[in-house]
């Protein structure tokens, strides 16, 4: 904090009005099992629902029960064929984080704590029992830090996907995806109620939101703008040439009557 006091006063006096357990992981719960500072649910859901958004109430609401259904059910297919006991994302994570062991130092005294070295100065404590290691990366995310990795090599016996934490394993995804969201008929073939239905709001446009349609927007004018100058250009084009031949829309009628004589 004190050396970003002197980097920006302004970013430090913001963050010191706000309890460090809001951005700090050095404060963060353990007992979350997540160590991330943001995450970006909002911005996921409303991409997902960006073309469907702007439609009546009832037939967004559908649209999204369909995508819901439709994903919830793709990934529980895909997890049902995973041939591994957690998750592929943190399959991958510590598939990664066992390479990084290999550059581990471990020392045991006996217990279930055990001193790793990750060269550069780096020596942690790590709990076997409790699942931790003084990084805070285990203690954080329930998966295990590469200082974790190396004492659970050094210890032997069990795998380390044994030491990852519950909420990762593929038992939980399946069972947080157990629950069906049933097809339904069409709407009228809903069962009717007695209440009164409901209207839709007055649309009021919100501060700053921008104009979903500005791109059409924008090709109308630009479409109107085109067809303003070649208007001009013709009346110009007109005028010039009454001005050079002051028969010619007499003649231009002449020739058009002769025409239609020669016709009949
Ligand atoms: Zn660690």
């Amino acid at each position: 904090m004190e050396v970003m006091k002197t980097l920006d006063s302004n970013a430090w006096e913001w963050l010191a009005e706000k309890p460090p357990t809001q951005w700090s992981k050095s404060h963060f719960k353990t007992h979350i099992k997540c160590d991330m500072l943001q995450n970006n649910l909002c911005e996921s859901f409303n991409n997902s629902i960006k073309t469907i958004r702007d439609r009546p109430i009832i037939r967004m609401l559908e649209m999204i029960r369909c995508l819901l259904m439709r994903m919830i059910q793709w990934r529980r297919d895909k997890m049902s064929s995973w041939p591994h006991q957690i998750c592929n994302n943190i399959f991958d994570h510590v598939q990664q984080k066992k390479l990084e062991a290999y550059n581990c130092t471990v020392q045991w005294s006996g217990g279930p704590k055990y001193q790793v070295d990750a060269g550069k100065g780096d020596q942690y404590v790590v709990n076997l029992d409790n699942h931790t290691c003084f990084c805070r990366k285990w203690d954080l995310s329930g998966i295990p830090c590469a200082h974790g990795i190396a004492a659970i090599h050094y210890k032997g016996g069990k795998a380390v996907e044994d030491y990852v934490h519950s909420y990762y394993s593929k038992d939980s995804y399946m069972a947080l995806y157990n629950n069906l969201i049933m097809p339904i008929n069409e709407s009228q073939l809903w069962e009717k109620t007695n209440q009164t239905a409901i209207k839709s709001p007055a649309y009021t446009r919100q501060p700053g939101r921008p104009r979903k349609d500005e791109a059409k927007a924008a090709a109308r004018v630009r479409r109107k703008n085109a067809y303003v100058r070649a208007k001009a250009a013709a009346t110009a084009k007109k005028t010039a040439l009454n001005a050079s031949q002051p028969n010619a829309a007499e003649t231009a009628g002449i020739g058009l009557r002769a025409s239609k004589r020669q016709r009949k």
